[in-house]
């Protein structure tokens, strides 16, 4: 084989196959892309490399190109990991109402910052400041991009070049960049920390305040539990305390429900009612871990505060964008019927879904998998424990049912498995654990879905 032997350009795009291409990708990005291949070639060929250069090969080997790019990056997936809130999928699912009120308002022009009553300049906080603050109790509420941003938010507005004061038992890593440490020297603030990792008591607050103070922060232990010898201080008392010496005392929930969810069996979680009740002045909480909406960091309290938040020039920068705020203004309606929101809403759904239902799925799907996927494993039902996710209610478990694909001696590995699974077309995120394959199926509701797509682990070659 010689480099002449390679065809041009003109004459690979004689294909008729690529005629389809073109008007599927648009000539630009075909006639790209062959370029890339007949590079390709070229150089392996100037290596000494082995290389079909046939039209046939290279019209292949380019088709197969235009299918990758084409393939969405972000992509819908089968979360069977048994973790309903994960950060890595997206958190909470929304409500499909919620969702189309995100996409109307992509779609078309809406009052956004704009006051219909007056014809003038409105704000965009209004859609969900009188939600907030019925759902809170809070006097005032804004909204950001996430919780970290509101936290960075209230650090900068309300406490920048001065002090804050946070327990040592509260210096948490939530996950990726979030660090308290750091969240508060980026927010402009310098840290003081007090007590110790395990035992805090309110002498500790009360001795660091000086006069460069400006809040004392309370950050809720959402990923991890301190256990055995503790102590800190009752949140009122804090509160009582930093309203002696003057000070805001702002609440970081993390996750805060907006409802009770101990009426539906699930463990507490504090609510922001609950901490301004307490005596919080601002409690900052996210917008997709319980709560069930999109993506978003809500801050309410004190109007005062929030308005100092509002004035910064960060929630700006941090601003939510309309689709999400469309999204938020449904879930939160659907608070105002608690009653019904297990059904309304999909992340209470999950959490709160029965494991007989689980079970039975899992019962039902085991002889499709088996069909498909038996040569590669003993599938069995088995019970397991699902995860809320994304740093809330960290200890407590959820009774689940899994599917199990033990591997064959002879064939591949668990991590193989797992990795076919994600190679679907809509591709399964499951659990290796003890070198078999975990499917929670907690979070399964396609199931007819699902169990139409299992025939590609059989059609696969490897199989
Ligand atoms: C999750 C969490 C955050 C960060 O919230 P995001 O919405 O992920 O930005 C901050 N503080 C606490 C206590 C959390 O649990």
């Amino acid at each position: 084989m010689r480099l002449a032997d390679l065809p041009s350009v003109d004459r690979v795009l004689q294909d008729a196959r690529l005629a389809r291409a073109i008007a599927r990708h648009g000539r630009e990005l075909v006639v790209d892309e062959l370029r890339g291949e007949l590079e390709a070639r070229r150089a392996l060929l100037k290596a000494g490399g082995a290389v079909d250069a046939s039209a046939g090969a290279i019209v292949g080997a380019l088709l197969e190109r235009l299918e990758t790019l084409a393939r969405p990056s972000l992509r819908r997936v089968y979360n069977l990991s048994g973790t309903v809130l994960h950060t890595n999928l997206g958190r909470a699912p929304l409500p499909a109402a919620a969702a189309e009120a995100a996409a109307l308002s992509l779609r078309e022009p809406a009052n956004l910052e704009y006051d219909l009553a007056e014809g003038e300049r409105g704000e965009r906080d209004e859609h969900l400041e009188g939600l907030l603050c019925r759902l809170s109790g809070a006097a005032a509420a804004t909204a950001v991009n996430n919780n970290a941003g509101a936290v960075l938010l209230a650090l900068h507005a309300l406490a920048a070049g001065r002090e804050v004061i946070v327990s040592r038992g509260e210096m948490v890593e939530i996950g990726g960049s979030f660090r308290i440490p750091e969240i508060v020297e980026a927010s402009g603030c310098r840290l003081r920390e007090v007590g110790t990792t395990n035992r805090t008591h309110l002498r500790d607050y009360e001795r660091a305040i000086g006069p460069h103070t400006a809040a004392i922060l309370k950050v809720h232990a959402s990923n991890y539990a301190v256990v055995g010898f503790t102590a800190s201080p009752a949140e009122n008392l804090l509160a009582r305390l930093a309203h002696e010496r003057k000070l805001p005392f702002v609440n970081d929930l993390g996750s805060g429900s907006l409802a009770d969810l101990t009426r539906w069996g699930l463990p507490p979680e504090p609510t922001p009612g609950e901490a301004l009740r307490a005596g919080a002045d601002l409690v900052t909480f996210s917008g997709d871990k319980l709560l069930g909406g999109p993506q978003a960091g809500l801050a309410a309290g004190r109007a005062d505060l929030v308005e100092k938040l509002r004035r910064d020039p960060l929630k700006r920068a941090l601003r939510l964008d309309k689709a999400r705020i469309a999204a938020l203004e449904s879930v939160l309606r659907l608070y105002l019927d608690p009653e019904r929101l297990p059904e309304r809403l999909p992340a209470l759904r999950l959490l709160t879904r029965p494991q007989a239902e689980i079970a039975a799925l899992a019962e039902r799907l085991r002889p499709v998998l088996r069909e498909y996927c038996g040569a590669l494993g003993a599938v069995s039902v088995e019970p397991c424990a699902s995860q809320v996710g994304s740093g809330s209610l960290p200890v407590d478990r959820l009774p689940s049912a899994a599917l199990r694909i033990a591997p064959a001696a002879a064939g591949p590995k668990a991590a193989q498995i797992a990795r076919r699974l994600r190679e679907l077309p809509v591709p399964v995120i499951a659990r290796v654990h003890e070198d078999a394959v975990w499917l929670d199926l907690r979070c399964l509701e396609d199931e007819a879905g699902f169990a139409a797509q299992l025939r590609g682990l059989a059609l696969d070659p490897r199989a």
